[in-house]
């Protein structure tokens, strides 16, 4: 049954006239935003997402082809969707990634195209990356301290090689910069100043982001937890603050700025203030999951209905329809994750 909201939208995302309204959930929440694992896996380990072995990689066959992805962001588009990103995993690992880039960017009616990348192979690839239509780029950096950066990564001679591949994303022009830093208390909670210090001069967008739990990181997300009030109270010490609007995105951040700065500096607080109530997306899992929630246990196989041909439009409104108000993590516990090992495995 479809409930009708004050406005006039049904929750299952159409007009009572049939009419398009774009996709609504069942909280008035619009969905304009998809955010699209490519792959699982990654060249990275960071010790807050993946443990060093031991997952369990999906099989070649169960991954999505671009032609797929390509349809679902078809499909979607039509009902509404504006915007995706690129996700994974390390969504550069996998082969000929500007490919899909170009697939996407021809799809009508999705106007941005967005990747979340370690940035190890950046540099290498920034200028296929923008050519093929990526605008902005999220890059992932917890250390400013390369035998730190390293271990925090599981990887040797990782800062450089993310430090070089900042250096293209703004040498091609990507807008904004995000860089993403996952706070670890007794890892890198000394280094925020020097994090917030990198948007003075540079257009760079720093945010910090508290850590959630998954199966494979739970001593760490409760003994290393570091809130973002924290960390934005250390950086206060530096110099003031100002709120500002922040760079386009329709993230979950909030954003401050030094006084004059070319950048700002964002937080992501899932663990302290729960910021749901504003939540526009959608994730799509590499194997062709529709998930309503990063976390949780709610999600829809897309996968056989696309290989049957079939219409998945009314698989994507019932995902709609049963999105969850909000998460319900909890530090020290995997329940709320729904059983996730690793935010890798369904796009962070
Ligand atoms: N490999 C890419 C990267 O690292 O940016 C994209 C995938 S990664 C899963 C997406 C984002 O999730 C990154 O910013 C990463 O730092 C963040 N992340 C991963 N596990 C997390 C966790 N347990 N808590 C908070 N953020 C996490
Ligand atoms: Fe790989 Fe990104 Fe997870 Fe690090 S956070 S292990 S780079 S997927």
């Amino acid at each position: 049954m479809s409930v009708l909201h004050e406005n006039g939208q049904s929750v299952n995302g159409f007009r009572s006239n049939g009419a398009t309204a774009g996709m609504v959930d069942g909280f008035g929440r619009r969905i304009e935003y998809l955010r699209i694992s490519v792959t699982d896996k990654c060249n990275l380990r960071c010790v807050y997402c993946m443990p060093e072995e031991g997952m369990p990689w999906l099989r070649r066959d169960e991954i999505l082809t671009y032609e797929e992805i390509a349809e679902v962001v078809r499909v979607m588009a039509g009902m509404g969707l504006r915007r995706v990103r690129l996700t994974g995993g390390e969504p550069l690992v996998r082969k000929d990634i500007p490919r899909l880039v170009a697939m996407l960017a021809a799809v009508p009616g999705i106007g941005d195209i967005a990747l979340s990348t370690n940035a190890v192979l950046l540099a290498q690839m920034a200028d296929s990356l923008r050519d093929a239509g990526v605008s902005r780029v999220n890059i992932s950096l917890d250390s400013l301290r390369p035998e730190r950066a390293d271990a925090i990564a599981r990887r040797p001679g990782t800062l450089a090689k993310v430090l070089r591949g900042l250096d293209a994303a703004e040498r091609v022009g990507f807008e904004p910069i995000k860089i993403n830093v996952v706070l670890m208390r007794g890892e890198n909670d000394d280094e925020v100043a020097d994090f917030a210090a990198l948007s003075r001069h540079r257009p760079l967008h720093v945010r910090f982001i508290e850590v959630m739990p998954t199966e494979s990181n739970l001593e760490l997300s409760a003994s290393n937890f570091l809130s973002c009030d924290e960390a934005l109270a250390a950086v206060a010490e530096v110099d003031a603050l100002e709120p500002v609007a922040g760079p386009p995105g329709n993230g979950p951040a909030t954003y401050f700025s030094f006084p004059g700065a070319l950048g700002t500096i964002g937080v992501i607080t899932p663990m302290s203030h729960n910021f749901c109530s504003r939540c526009n997306r959608m994730r799509l899992t590499a194997d062709g999951q529709l998930r309503p929630c990063l976390f949780g246990t709610i999600q829809t196989p897309l996968r056989g209905a696309l290989r049957r041909g079939e219409d998945l439009r009314p698989l994507v409104r019932e995902t709609l329809r049963i999105k969850p108000e909000k998460h319900l993590l909890v530090q020290g516990s995997s329940e709320g994750s729904g059983g996730l090992i690793a935010l890798s495995q369904t796009g962070g």
